[in-house]
């Protein structure tokens, strides 16, 4: 079946997101604009993800929702991971948060919101996530990795924490699972674009939403067997063989 996806949506627990980036809204206004899969990634967080899974069986049912993270490498690269589970999703965040190298800012935790899947107030998250993490973009690929989880470099067509401006290429030896661009990138910027990434790594379009109104219908279709993790990594790992196929490439 073809599925409609967005894998980069913030909550409230990002301290640049609006407060209304609550579950029952996010999984609202999601279903509302017609995308079927979407994954909750804060920066160098999870705390939230659960909350917006519950949220969704209750008010968005049949959305499919994924744990993920925003991590910032040491070069302020912004790197997604997208985890299988909550319980990885949680291993892995308390990795990146000994690893997070800026102090908190006092004024900044109380933005950090978690709340359950009806908003009710858990606790604020007391590192401080706007910071960089000391990992390498190869260090943050690796782990996510490890957790098996899926790598996607975030806002590659973007200056600020994109991974070609910051550093220069698409390095070599990085191992990613596809890379975004935002939903709104121009054709010619894809076209150049693709001649930087390696040819069987899938494009995927996402919102960055930080507000409700970024979240807008969906740009990035696949074709899955059904809306588990295990079907999107299957999908992403065969894109370049039906893409080749597919041009006679
Ligand atoms: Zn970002
Ligand atoms: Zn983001």
């Amino acid at each position: 079946m073809r599925f409609a996806l967005d894998l980069h949506i913030h909550t409230l627990l990002s301290p640049c997101a609006g407060i209304e980036m609550i579950p029952v809204n996010i999984v609202r206004r999601v279903q509302e604009v017609g995308i079927d899969i979407m994954a909750v990634t804060d920066h160098n967080a999870v705390g939230n993800a659960e909350s917006v899974i519950k949220s969704a069986l209750k008010y968005a049912p049949g959305l499919g929702v994924f744990p993920g993270i925003e991590v910032t490498s040491k070069e302020e690269v912004h790197i997604l991971g997208i985890l299988p589970s909550v319980e990885s999703a949680r291993k892995l965040e308390s990795m990146i948060h000994s690893h997070l190298v800026n102090p908190p800012v006092k004024d900044s935790l109380a933005e950090q919101l978690i709340v359950d899947e009806d908003a009710n107030f858990i606790r604020y998250e007391e590192h401080f996530l706007m910071g960089a993490t000391d990992f390498s973009v190869e260090e943050v690929s690796d782990l996510i990795h490890s957790f098996d989880g899926i790598v996607i470099p975030a806002h590659i067509d973007r200056e600020s924490f994109g991974l070609i401006y910051n550093l220069g290429l698409f390095p070599p030896d990085l191992e990613v699972d596809a890379v975004e661009v935002s939903k709104f990138a121009k054709e010619s910027t894809l076209v150049n674009l693709r001649r930087l990434i390696p040819p069987d790594v899938p494009v995927l379009f996402s919102s960055d939403a930080h507000f409700l109104d970024d979240i807008v219908p969906p740009r990035s279709f696949l074709e899955l067997m059904d809306k588990s993790f295990d079907s999107l990594k299957e999908a992403l790992k065969n894109y370049g063989y039906v893409r080749n196929h597919k041009t006679g490439g």
